[in-house]
């Protein structure tokens, strides 16, 4: 009785502790919308509980006001047409829309649960709200926000009437609160990147013309009534003849909430084993056979995930015709279909495991889009190898090249920028989307690919329905390699540094054959080296960075490696004895994987010796 008192003494001390550590806000939505199809507007009650997990009192509340970015002169406007590289999506089509296109949420009025009206502050996309008295740390408040909106022509993401004609492609569409984290408010005006919001519960009742058919985050709560495909087949229809119908949806431990409407949507649908349904609506045009093909991919590729993962926790999954690019929300994407099946099926892939990364590790897009975009992008193409039965030894050789040409042309920018402030379009998206990919592939490099696929999962399981930062990954990924990662975060992340490594020199010794290594860039890296004889026999080594504290103990892409000496990596030298006769070796390359970004590759693999100058100082392996 004493131990297990002790040891439960002890668990909720941990977990106190882990309490203190770590907290996040928390808000419930219930909304009511009303949808005015012939103007294209639609006036919103939101009721809000938020509560204040923080330490801080908080005297002002803040929210996004997407749609106000759509209009003449807003930040998103300007941005689109002075920045270095403008998208051709945008430019300047904000700066030219009417006052009957563009987009607007206006606030009527806001009061809290005893009815005290509360001054707000419409400043360009952020709505600031002054609390009559401080919300205290621990307490909630409740709001009830009155509000109207016009859907914008369709820009970017969300609107009406995009180039592939969907009517409503409703994100970005309801006044939603900023999030409040352990580095304050992210009250940032929208120009058109990323997301952050607050973990909570949406109950959203939409009333629009009958002729509608809707999907989106959450599981509809009146299928009999709504019908179009979501009803139970063995129940009876409650269809009524009003002229427009009521959609309940709920969603819960959810960070956002999209939707999508279109008087012409096909409703499909397939199940996965463990019972999540997958939903698919577009529309009803001679791209039919394209979606029904999808189907199963969109099948297999959550099948994948959930087996090397973790398993999506949610009971629906709609993929929907949104009619621009794609965009990831919790429960749900809207993506373009007017291209080929391979990039239908690429797209849904890599939107499809933003439910993991984005749906499940609410990361804060903005200031780390890497980890959203390149982690989503290093999985996609795991996914479309296992879609497609390929055996690609690097599925990402593609996002190796372009960062490599994102190097060679000296606009790069570190990965730490917030999302907002790259000088330019094309960097912004190598950097998040290709070197972030890269960050983890490389990272199965420095501590072993089955250590990484661990790693990972148990990042997903740990932060879960939370906001993990770069910080609270690299703590899992130590913790899991048993190495220190600091230098590979910093290096790779916060700097523009390179990494170019080559083999300087090879001679012939008693025994065998003496290798000196040269680091040319200024990130070291642990290094494989493979030499293979003349009769294809491998001999495999790795050298580990001193300031790694250990090396990795296996990796399934370097059979049978012998473990030199860590290099400490202010010597630009390395030198090893292969214990492979001279005259036997018929090549000797750094890294076969091709998973290290060496930005000059081409010396990797021997050639002839270089040319020594002065009197390189050399480390030597004693292993
Ligand atoms: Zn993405």
């Amino acid at each position: 009785m004493k131990k297990t008192l002790s040891f439960s003494l002890i668990l909720l001390l941990s977990i106190s502790f882990l309490a203190q550590d770590y907290w996040q806000q928390q808000i419930s939505y219930k909304m009511h919308i009303d949808f005015d199809h012939d103007n294209h507007r639609f006036s919103g009650i939101q009721e809000i509980t938020y509560y204040n997990n923080s330490p801080e009192n908080l005297d002002k509340l803040f929210m996004h006001l997407y749609y106000n970015a759509f209009q003449p002169g807003s930040m998103m406007d300007v941005r689109s047409r002075t920045i270095e590289d403008p998208d051709s999506r945008v430019e300047d089509r904000i700066a030219n829309l009417s006052k009957t296109e563009i987009g607007f949420q206006k606030i009527e009025s806001i009061n809290n649960s005893k009815g005290e009206k509360l001054s707000f502050n419409e400043d360009g996309t952020i709505l600031e709200i002054t609390l009559n008295k401080p919300l205290k740390s621990g307490k909630s408040i409740k709001l009830k926000v009155n509000f109207n909106a016009q859907v914008p022509v369709q820009i970017r993401r969300t609107g009406r009437y995009n180039k592939e004609n969907i009517a409503y492609s409703m994100t970005q569409w309801y006044p939603k609160m900023c999030e409040y984290d352990k580095h304050g408010w992210h009250a940032n005006p929208y120009i058109g990147r990323e997301f952050y919001g607050v973990w909570g519960d949406f109950e959203v009742n939409i009333a629009i013309d009958s002729s509608f058919v809707l999907g989106g985050t959450g599981v509809v709560q009146n299928p009999q009534v709504v019908g179009h495909g979501y009803q139970d087949p063995n129940k009876k229809l409650k269809l009524n003849s009003s002229k427009k119908l009521v959609w309940e949806f709920k969603a819960e431990n959810v960070h956002d909430f999209a939707w999508a409407a279109d008087p012409d949507f096909l409703h499909e649908t397939t199940k996965l084993e463990n019972g999540t349904i997958l939903h698919f609506l577009h529309k009803d045009d001679s791209l039919n056979y394209n979606w029904t093909a999808l189907r199963p991919y969109a099948k297999k590729c959550f099948e994948y995930m959930n087996e090397h993962y973790g398993l999506y926790p949610y009971a629906q999954y709609s993929v929907i015709q949104g009619g621009d690019g794609g965009m990831e929300y919790p429960m749900c994407t809207l993506i373009t279909a007017e291209g080929s099946m391979n990039g239908l099926i690429s797209v849904t892939a890599h939107e499809a495991i933003h439910s993991w990364f984005q749906g499940l590790l609410g990361t804060n897009e903005a200031k780390h889009e890497w980890m959203d975009e390149g982690f989503c992008t290093y999985a996609q193409y795991e996914v479309l190898n296992h879609l497609k039965g390929r055996k690609v030894i690097n599925p990402l050789l593609r996002q190796y090249k372009s960062y490599y040409r994102l190097v060679e042309n000296g606009t790069q920018e570190p990965l730490s920028t917030h999302a907002d402030f790259y000088k330019r379009n094309y960097v912004y998206g190598i950097s998040a989307y290709n070197k972030g990919a890269i960050f983890l592939h490389q990272l199965g490099y420095v501590v072993g690919d089955n250590v990484l696929k661990k790693g990972l999962k148990k990042y997903i399981n740990d932060w879960k329905f939370k906001h993990p930062d770069p910080t609270d990954f690299k703590r899992i990924m130590e913790n899991i390699s048993g190495l220190e990662l600091d230098w590979y975060f910093e290096q790779f992340v916060e700097t523009t540094n390179t990494i170019d490594y080559e083999v300087f020199n090879v001679e012939p010794t008693n025994n065998g054959t003496l290798v000196t290594l040269r680091r040319i860039g200024d990130m070291p890296m642990p290094i494989d080296i493979v030499i293979i004889d003349k009769s294809d026999n491998k001999t495999s080594f790795s050298i580990p960075l001193r300031i790694m504290r250990g090396s990795k103990s296996n990796d399934s892409y370097l059979k049978d490696f012998k473990t030199l000496s860590d290099w400490p990596w202010v010597y630009q030298y390395y030198q090893f004895d292969a214990t492979v006769s001279y005259d036997e070796i018929k090549q000797i390359a750094i890294d076969p994987s091709s998973r290290l970004a060496d930005v000059n590759p081409e010396n990797n693999v021997w050639s002839n010796n270089k040319p020594t100058q002065g009197n390189p100082i050399i480390y030597k392996n004693t292993n």
